[in-house]
């Protein structure tokens, strides 16, 4: 689908960007602050809005709140701009903001929202990334009470954390943690990167883009600065690992349908009843496809 049949040009009788200016405005106070302070877990009055939450009302009222015409939006849900939650929250913006651009390709957007991926087309300078996230605080699996998370935070006392990882290594002998993984921003706060793969952490450190992370359920902002160091918690002599699909034979998979090597592979099932992978970024897939069919 081209960029022109997404946008809408109908009003809908919404006002722009269905929240009211004031719940916009405090919604980008918080922001502000979630950008001075990277890695705090800013609290905000997460408004109602027409859908459950848990299917990304935080990154909805953070986007909308963003959001203004000329800009040129991409939704993408597991990595796919075709999946349920993706194409629903794109058809709400549709109604609800009009001479926004919707687009499928990452290198047009200016705004990039988003469940459970970072693309694989490294994100330029300018560019928003904001993170649907169903829970905020990695310290939650130790400690249950708010109120003692919040000045363990503040304290930066994460030994509790360390203490989880060090008994996954001794039950397993490695890190089980496949997404969530705790995350250090600017050598202080510890974040629940949301629900991105082991092997999009690195892309946070250092990153151009701005990263905003919205949890509407649990009525919080979060957020890492452009060029802000990141660091994925780990032992000295254990190092981080990411997914490596690496095969029986020892070879790295490669997507079935454009062939590349070097993307995050969702594990499929063909008709015949085999395991098939393919890109989890459908429009990286899309593009590596296009430049395998030029050569
Ligand atoms: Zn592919």
């Amino acid at each position: 689908m081209s960029t022109e049949t997404l946008n809408s040009t109908k009003n809908y009788g919404y006002q722009f960007g269905f929240i009211d200016e004031y719940a916009k405005k405090e919604i980008r106070r918080s922001l502000l602050k979630a950008v001075a302070i990277p890695g705090y877990q800013v609290p905000y009055a997460s408004r109602e809005m027409p859908m459950a939450r848990g299917f990304g009302t935080g990154g909805l009222q953070i986007t909308l709140s963003l959001v203004g015409a000329g800009d040129t939006l991409k939704v993408i849900d597991q990595g796919s701009d075709n999946s349920v939650n993706a194409v629903n929250i794109r058809k709400f913006v549709t109604q609800t903001c009009p001479g926004v651009n919707l687009t499928k390709k990452t290198v047009e957007a200016s705004i990039i929202q988003t469940r459970h991926r970072i693309p694989e087309i490294p994100l330029k300078k300018g560019q928003i990334l904001v993170l649907q996230v169903p829970y905020p605080d990695p310290l939650i699996v130790v400690e249950a009470n708010e109120e003692k998370r919040k000045i363990m935070h503040g304290e930066r006392d994460y030994a509790r954390l360390w203490v989880k990882l060090y008994e996954d290594m001794v039950k397993f002998k490695e890190i089980t943690i496949s997404h969530r993984y705790p995350t250090c921003v600017n050598h202080h706060y510890v974040i629940d990167p949301s629900p991105i793969p082991r092997f999009d952490v690195p892309k946070l450190n250092n990153s151009p883009v701005l990263h905003l992370f919205g949890a509407g359920r649990e009525k919080k902002i979060y957020a890492i600065p452009p060029y802000t160091q990141t660091a994925p918690l780990t032992f000295l002599d254990i190092g981080f690992r990411v997914e490596d699909f690496i095969d029986e034979k020892g070879n790295r998979r490669a997507c079935s349908r454009c062939g590349s090597t070097d993307s995050f592979l969702d594990e499929l099932q063909h008709k015949t009843g085999e395991k098939i992978y393919q890109c989890s970024d459908s429009d990286y897939c899309r593009y590596a496809e296009g430049k395998r069919q030029k050569d």
